[in-house]
C-alpha cells in the first residue's frame, strides 16, 4: 500500500468546502487507469459513461484521453495533475510517430498498450469499479492479485467489454461485469506482478515508487521468461515477450482455454505462455520442438532493445539472446552491431 503521503493531494475547492456538492472529488489510486479514473469518477458524478464526458471537454467520443486532458480531469474530479499525467499517458494510436510514453515508461511501440480493448479482473473491479493501469498493456493477461486472466467480454451480452460503458463495472448493456474465473498459468501471473512493479517504479509519487523498487529488488531470479527479463526495462521486457511469442509462432493454446476472450487477449496469453517455454527449452539445449519463425522480424525486434534508452542491462541480454537465436535459427554466424557491449551470461 502506498504511504499515507498519498492520498493528501486532493486539491479542496473554494466552493465545496461544507456538505456534498457535485462535482464529487478523489484522488485517482496510485494503480489506477487514467481512462478508468475518468469514467469511475463520471459515474460517481452521474455523467453517463466516458462520451458524455468527453462531450463535455468538447472532445469526439472516438478520441482517447491523454496527458493533455490531465488538467480538465484535475479541476473537474480532483486528483492531481502529475499522477494523471503519469495514467493517462501520451501513447498515440497505431503506428502514428512520435514518442509513446505510458506509466512513465517509454515504449517502443505504440500496440503496447490496449487503449481500445479494456480488459478487467473480474474481481478487482468488485472493489469501487476501479481499472488498473497495468490492464492497459496488451501483454498483460492476468491479474496477479486473484490468479485469474482478465476478461474483455461481456458476459451479458456477448460483446467486448468498451470504455464507452456505464460505469467501471457496468458494461453499456447495463450487466454487471462478471465473467469466467479461468486460473492463469504461472508465467502469465509473474509476468503481471512484474509488470506492475515496474509500472510503480516509475511512479510520480516517492512512496509508492520506492515500495515497488524495494519489492522488484527482493524478487528472486527464476527459471524461464521470468529469470531472463526481471533485470530489465519494462519496455525491454515486453519486447522481448512479443520477440519470443513471434519466434514460436506454430504453438497455439488449445481453443478451450481461449472460449470467452478476443482473439487480441487469446494471442496475448499465447505469445507469454510460448516465450516462457521457449527460454525453458533453450535452456536445457532442446529447442527442436519448436517450429521457428522466420528470422528476422524476431531478430529486429530484440535488436530494438539496444536502442538510445535502453539499459545496460537490456543492451546485455538482448545481445545474449541475439547469439543464442542466431544459433537456434542455424543461420551465419550474429556480428553485433555493439561489440563493445558485454554478453551477459545466458543458460
Ligand atoms: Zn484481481
Ligand atoms: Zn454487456
Amino acid at each position: 500500500m502506498a504511504g499515507e503521503s498519498y492520498w493528501a493531494h486532493v486539491p479542496d475547492r473554494k466552493d465545496t468546502q461544507v456538505g456534498f456538492s457535485f462535482p464529487l472529488r478523489e484522488q485517482i489510486a496510485p494503480e489506477e487507469s487514467g481512462q478508468g479514473y475518468a469514467l469511475r469518477m463520471s459515474q460517481l458524478n452521474g455523467v453517463p459513461g466516458l462520451k458524455e464526458l468527453k462531450k463535455l471537454m468538447g472532445k469526439s467520443s472516438t478520441s482517447l484521453l491523454s496527458e493533455s486532458d490531465a488538467q480538465f480531469l484535475s479541476m473537474t474530479f480532483g486528483a492531481s495533475v502529475e499522477y494523471l499525467r503519469f495514467a493517462l499517458g501520451s501513447a498515440a494510436y497505431g503506428d502514428s510517430p512520435g514518442q509513446h510514453i505510458y506509466a512513465g515508461h517509454q515504449l517502443s511501440k505504440p500496440s503496447f498498450i490496449n487503449r481500445t480493448f479494456p480488459r478487467i479482473c473480474p474481481v478487482c473491479i468488485q472493489d469501487g469499479g476501479r481499472s488498473k493501469l497495468s490492464w492497459d498493456f496488451a501483454a498483460i493477461t492476468a491479474c496477479h492479485e486473484h490468479r485469474l486472466v482478465l476478461i474483455d467480454v461481456c458476459k451479458g451480452c456477448g460483446k467486448k467489454i468498451s470504455w464507452s460503458r456505464l460505469g467501471g463495472e457496468v458494461c453499456g448493456c447495463s450487466a454487471v461485469l462478471d465473467g469466467p474465473k479461468v486460473q492463469a498459468t504461472d508465467v502469465e501471473v509473474e509476468f503481471a506482478r512484474w509488470s506492475v512493479l515496474k509500472i510503480q517504479s516509475a511512479h510520480p509519487d516517492i512512496s509508492v515508487r520506492s515500495l515497488a523498487i524495494a519489492v522488484l529488488e527482493r524478487t528472486d531470479t527464476q527459471g524461464g521468461l521470468m529469470g531472463l527479463i526481471r533485470p530489465l526495462s519494462l519496455n525491454a521486457g515486453l519486447l522481448i515477450v512479443s520477440a519470443l511469442g513471434l519466434a514460436a509462432k506454430k504453438f497455439r493454446l488449445n481453443e478451450q482455454d481461449m472460449k470467452a476472450t478476443t482473439p487480441l487477449l487469446s494471442k496475448a496469453r499465447s505469445a507469454l505462455i510460448v516465450a516462457d517455454s521457449l527460454v525453458r527449452q533453450l535452456e536445457t539445449g532442446d529447442s527442436g520442438l519448436f517450429e521457428l519463425s522466420s528470422r528476422n522480424p524476431v531478430v529486429n525486434m530484440i535488436a530494438e532493445c539496444m536502442s538510445g534508452w535502453a539499459t545496460p542491462a537490456d543492451k546485455s541480454l538482448a545481445q545474449s539472446l541475439l547469439v543464442k537465436l542466431g544459433g537456434v535459427y542455424k543461420a551465419r554466424q550474429w556480428t553485433s552491431p555493439n561489440p563493445q557491449l558485454s554478453q551477459m551470461l545466458l543458460f
